[in-house]
């Protein structure tokens, strides 16, 4: 799941992480008010105006500006919130920008001692250990600096059951180039961002620049974490943190109901039960010369009500040209679930893409029965070579 950087600065603040600090406006009058309370907070001359998406690289996109009056940035608010904006990570048409962040302009005085770092925390899964990347190269996008200068990549390796260790922190620091109070401000900046890392339960937390600024303290000017979902159920607070305007809508309605669904780019849509059997029924698609249009496992309890949201799902995809349900009754009982498909047929109503029914297992059979007598334009299979064949068909046509 991923948050807005606003979220991801709190989460800091709450381990004790130095930040650029901040408040998020929804109006240019909130925009306003909160620029007052900032000044009144930080004594802060100027401010930045920053849109709040899930994407980054909004600097380049525009979504990044400098306000140098409380009015100004009201006015950079009002021309920001409602925007469609466009950064190179958002794809061309954009994202709707709802909010912004109005924060303390931290880049003062004396350019030449301001610098900029990349530092990310992630999880290595082919060492089972989490990785601190890092670079003095910061500000500008980790691929670009991957490309050019990779020589000014490092990573520091940090074993769980120890955790992140001080002469790593002290490693680190170094080859940052820092010294003196910069030196000290980095390791407590290091330590307070792998207790937010772990206590979160993120995959990832990547700030991006971290700043040291001209009076050597060490912020985090931007902050992106992705937490894993799979760990959100001990975390309630972080789940309410979850934008649905920021998701694809059709995966949150397959969430909704329960279905494990990935859109793919292909022309069949799918729908399976168990992950095993939808990877052999996507194979079987691109042998007979299709191309899967999403991966749908509908789990192991499929009944009328399930097929029937998994349809509706697969049918919103315009590119969709035919459509194979793959299910093997086990536990639940294939007449069954040929009855919830022959009812979703009927239910949602115009249906003009053909669809192939493979029910395998308990009554399977009589679900076939079922589904040639309905009289509908589904056609049934049992055998997974006559459900490839009758994919086959659609596509030589
Ligand atoms: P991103 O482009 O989405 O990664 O957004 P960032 O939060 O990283 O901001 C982009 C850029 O805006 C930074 O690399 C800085 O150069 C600039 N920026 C951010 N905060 C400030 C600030 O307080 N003052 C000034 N002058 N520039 C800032
Ligand atoms: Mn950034």
């Amino acid at each position: 799941m991923n948050i807005h950087e606003f979220q991801g600065k709190s989460l800091l603040r709450a381990y004790n992480v130095d930040i650029q600090e901040g408040f998020v406006a929804e109006t240019p009058d909130q925009a306003v008010m909160v620029a007052g309370q900032l000044r009144e907070k930080f004594g802060c001359e100027f401010f930045v105006v920053k849109a709040q998406i899930h994407a980054g690289g909004r600097g380049k996109g525009g979504g990044v500006k400098l306000a140098k009056s409380i009015e100004e940035a009201g006015l950079l608010a009002s021309k920001m919130i409602g925007m469609q904006l466009v950064t190179p990570q958002t794809g061309p048409s954009g994202k709707k920008v709802n909010r912004v962040l109005i924060a303390q302009d931290v880049y003062y005085k004396g350019e030449s001692e301001i610098k900029e770092f990349y530092i990310s925390l992630l999880l290595n899964r082919k060492t089972g250990r989490y990785t601190i990347m890092y670079s003095p190269e910061g500000g500008m996008s980790i691929e670009e600096v991957a490309e050019k200068t990779p020589n000014l990549i490092f990573t520091e390796e940090i074993t769980p059951g120890t955790g992140l260790r001080s002469f790593q922190c002290r490693n680190i620091a170094f080859n940052l180039g820092l010294s003196g109070a910069a030196h000290i401000n980095m390791i407590k900046f290091l330590n307070g961002i792998y207790e937010t890392f772990t206590g979160c339960d993120a995959q990832l937390l990547e700030i991006n620049p971290v700043l040291k600024t001209s009076d050597n303290r060490i912020l985090a000017v931007d902050c992106k974490v992705v937490l894993d979902d799979n760990a959100l159920f001990r975390h309630p607070d972080l789940s309410e943190m979850r934008d649905l305007s920021e998701e694809d809508p059709v995966e949150v309605e397959a969430a909704d109901n329960k279905l494990n669904f990935i859109r793919l780019d292909g022309n069949v849509g799918c729908m399976v039960n168990g992950a095993g059997l939808a990877m052999a029924t996507m194979d079987i698609i691109k042998l007979s010369g299709g191309a899967p249009a999403n991966f749908l496992d509908v789990g192991g309890g499929a009944n009328a009500k399930t097929v029937e949201a998994g349809f509706r799902i697969i049918l919103k995809d315009p590119a969709v040209k035919a459509i194979l349900i793959n299910i093997f009754g086990g536990i639940v009982r294939c007449d069954r679930v040929a009855i919830g498909v022959v009812e979703a047929y009927k239910t949602i109503g115009q249906i003009k893409v053909p669809v192939i029914v493979r029910l395998q297992g308990t009554n399977a059979e009589k679900a076939k029965e079922i589904i040639d007598s309905s009289g509908l334009k589904v056609s049934s299979a049992i055998s997974f070579r006559e459900a490839a064949e009758k994919v086959r068909e659609v596509f030589s046509v």
